[in-house]
């Protein structure tokens, strides 16, 4: 915009509004703007630009109904001219501009005012005092239907995303600005009226703890009611301690004034958020843009650090809370019905968690929102392995799901680009995939290919290990078959011992593979020999120093293939590695792989060289309904996506170290940890309590974390090793928050 001198400003000040005095420069969004001081009082003076007349009348229009219907001067009264006019035409070399003055009106910004209850009363109040004379005056007036500000238009935000440099940041931006999308057909649905719409921090001004103006009309726009609260909140709630109370005073404050319906305060949470999510894409649009104006992103690291405490409050405890305070009914399900309901149909072999189980509502990355309204960290969940929802992931699958969803019989895009991304994380001559929809069933189908391939059945698996819950699945996990109503071991099955993470001796000595060759000998051959890379279920061990290679090699000698089940340990998760069998530095015949392949979406994989898929191409076709499906492709490349641009391995890398060496510090303290291991965010805790596995203790741990708001889960044979596996977006705050609730259990 082209600047107007002091001097022609005042000059024409003076000519239009007969006010002489001194003027300064003010900063501005659009406008041009100066302060006047003139016949012993303040006055704002703004020059906007002919363009903008309509929306310009508009404010004028509002703050005009807001000073008529207010007695207590917290609206600014235009001021008018000589000719009894509040906007005058003046032309500045060629330019047109609309020149108002609007005065000055005292108080403290509120970004700068010591907050209490009254004054967040006070906010309720006064918002609510003037949406309700602009509800019931009728006013409208369509808005700028292009203004980024305005949340009705946070989709536009979207576009900006890309200039968010920090993943975290970038992905709960995101993560909101969906859920905000999903709300679309609600905000239809409520009350509209003219408001201000930028009630922000520096929008208000303060005089003993009550608000005292309320200015800057420039955003007021014809919207959904209750957007005018959300805009408000997602700058009073920035730096305040306790986020839910100082909404329920805002809100409640405003409730009493101007009563909200239901349907507005459903919405509320999300409004807020996306509030903060546009603060944030403008504020890093325009430090691409403007770099040097630091006035633009003002609010950018207040508006990140509350949408990052924002998501780890629960949205339904939010809502529930804002319910009762402002006397609407709130529902929820009742935990023993569901139980009930449950047991009709679902059989108990279907095992639930904690002693009370949990019913859960909603997830966001890490966090799990309950429907009592506690907020989880999720410490076990290597499925979701980009995160709950993650909205690149949930994006991909709406988009897919509206477009085609077939089945391989047909030439599709997805399926061809997928398998070529998904082998490229593979080294050679891994090459060939076949995609299926469980781990169970990529294990089997891994060993239905050894057979084929090798001629025999003879199948080598480790103690304890666990590798799917079809017939042949089950027949090659010892942590199935001999527990509790396990069948006795199928003939074709063999058992090395697990190894524990500190074999390293038998490793060098070659116990481990003396046992295989014995296996071998005793059986007369091998079909195939079936290690987890990391060994999971059997208690997060660590295998030893070059164990798969010596296994492989005595497997191989003897015509065997060896297959690598990489459904736990799989996907960056390690962190040092993207696949846990490169730590041995081994190229496995067959991998399997799943969970984290979907985030969620059950689908899995069979990665194989060419020259075994060609043997296994035996004439019978290959065909899964439901395996390699055009969604799944989408979704398995969206997975992909987050890891590459978010860089979780190394994320996971860094966390895991992190974690590792706090864990380290609380088994220095409590002799109980026995040992602390794992790679990444593949992490085992093994207690034991004078040389015995402390399998209850491990429990209780387990409930005390629970009811502290952290899920984990324990596994090996003795049910004494916590497992930790969260999705990778678990941070060091998280990492924290683990340590310090242990370290509160361990103390007891
Ligand atoms: N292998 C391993 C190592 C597993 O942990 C699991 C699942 N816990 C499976 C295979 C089977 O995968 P799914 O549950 O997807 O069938």
């Amino acid at each position: 915009m082209n600047s107007i001198s002091i001097s022609l400003a005042s000059t024409l000040v003076q000519k239009h509004f007969s006010l002489k005095g001194e003027l300064s420069p003010l900063v501005g969004y659009e406008d041009i703007n100066y302060k006047l001081h003139a016949d012993g009082a303040s006055f704002v003076v703004k020059f906007s630009k002919e363009s903008l007349r309509e929306n310009i009348e508009t404010q004028t229009l509002v703050m005009q109904t807001l000073a008529d219907s207010d007695s207590s001067n917290i609206y600014p009264n235009l001021i008018r001219s000589k000719q009894g006019n509040i906007l005058e035409n003046v032309e500045v070399e060629g330019n047109s501009y609309l020149l108002r003055v609007i005065p000055w009106l005292e108080g403290t910004i509120y970004a700068e005012s010591e907050r209490s209850d009254s004054l967040h009363t006070s906010l309720g109040q006064t918002l609510a005092n003037m949406d309700k004379v602009l509800f019931e005056s009728g006013i409208w007036y369509r808005g700028k239907t292009d203004s980024t500000w305005d949340i009705q238009f946070a989709d536009l935000s979207k576009e900006q995303l890309c200039h968010i440099k920090n993943d975290e940041d970038r992905r709960v931006v995101a993560y909101f600005l969906q859920q905000f999308s999903l709300l679309k057909p609600e905000l239809q649905a409520v009350r509209k009226s003219m408001i201000h719409a930028d009630v922000n921090d520096y929008n208000m001004l303060v005089q003993g703890q009550k608000i005292s103006g309320i200015i800057d009309f420039g955003d007021a726009v014809y919207a959904p009611l209750i957007d005018e609260l959300a805009v408000s909140l997602a700058y009073a709630l920035m730096g305040q301690e306790d986020l839910l109370q100082v909404s329920l005073l805002v809100i409640d404050a405003y409730h009493c004034t101007f009563a909200l319906e239901e349907k507005e305060v459903d919405l509320l949470y999300y409004l807020i958020a996306a509030r903060l999510c546009v603060c944030i894409c403008q504020a890093a649009y325009s430090r691409y843009r403007n770099p040097e104006n630091a006035y633009l992103r003002i609010s950018e690291g207040p508006a990140l650090a509350l949408i990052h405490r924002w998501i780890k409050l629960s949205p339904i405890l939010f809502k529930q809370r804002v319910k009762k305070q402002l006397g609407f009914k709130v529902e929820t399900e009742n935990t023993e019905n569901l139980e009930a309901s449950r047991l009709d149909h679902v059989n108990p072999s279907l095992s639930i968690s904690y002693s009370t189980p949990i019913v859960m509502e909603k997830a966001a990355f890490q966090y799990m929102y309950s429907q009592d309204g506690t907020t989880y960290l999720d410490c076990v969940n290597n499925i979701c392995h980009v995160g709950h929802n993650h909205p690149h992931v949930v994006e991909a699958a709406m988009a897919q799901l509206a477009t085609l969803n077939t089945n391989t019989r047909y030439y599709y895009k997805s399926l061809n680009e997928y398998a070529s991304r998904l082998v490229s994380k593979f080294p050679d001559p891994l090459k060939v995939v076949y995609f299926v929809n469980s781990g169970s069933e990529a294990g089997d189908l891994a060993q239905r290919i050894t057979r084929t391939v090798s001629g025999r059945k003879e199948t080598v698996v480790v103690d304890h290990a666990y590798h799917g819950n079809t017939l042949a699945g089950i027949e090659a996990s010892p942590y199935k078959y001999e527990g509790k109503g396990g069948m006795k071991k199928a003939d074709h099955i063999f058992k090395l011992p697990s190894p524990d993470s500190y074999s390293d001796e038998e490793v060098k000595n070659g116990t481990f593979v003396e046992q295989m060759k014995e296996i071998i000998r005793s059986a007369g051959g091998i079909s195939a020999f079936y290690c987890e890379s990391i060994i999971g279920c059997g208690g997060q061990i660590v295998l030893p120093k070059g164990y798969l290679a010596g296994l492989y090699e005595a497997t191989r000698q003897a015509g065997g293939l060896c297959i690598a089940d990489e459904v736990q340990v799989g996907f960056g998760r390690i962190g040092e590695k993207f696949w846990g069998f490169e730590l041995q530095e081994v190229i496995p015949d067959i991998v399997v792989i799943g969970k984290p392949i979907g985030n969620g979406h059950p689908m899995a994989a069979v990665v194989t060289t060419k020259e075994i898929a060609d043997k296994f191409n035996t004439g019978m076709e290959y065909f899964s309904s439901f395996g390699g499906n055009p969604v799944s492709c989408e979704i398995g490349k969206a997975v992909l996506d987050v890891l590459e641009k978010e860089n979780l391995q190394e994320h996971a890398r860094q966390t895991g170290n992190y974690f590792k060496t706090e864990l380290n510090l609380l088994k220095e303290k409590y002799p109980v940890i026995q040992d602390v291991r794992g790679f990444g965010l593949f992490l085992g805790v093994e207690l034991v309590k004078d040389g015995i596995p402390a399998t209850s203790y491990t429990k209780d741990l387990l409930e005390f974390m629970k009811q502290n708001g952290i899920l984990l889960s324990s596994d090996g044979p003795f049910n004494n090793v916590i497992k930790i596996k969260p999705p990778m977006t678990f941070n060091k705050s998280n990492v924290d928050s683990v340590v310090s609730m242990m370290d509160n259990f361990l103390n007891k």
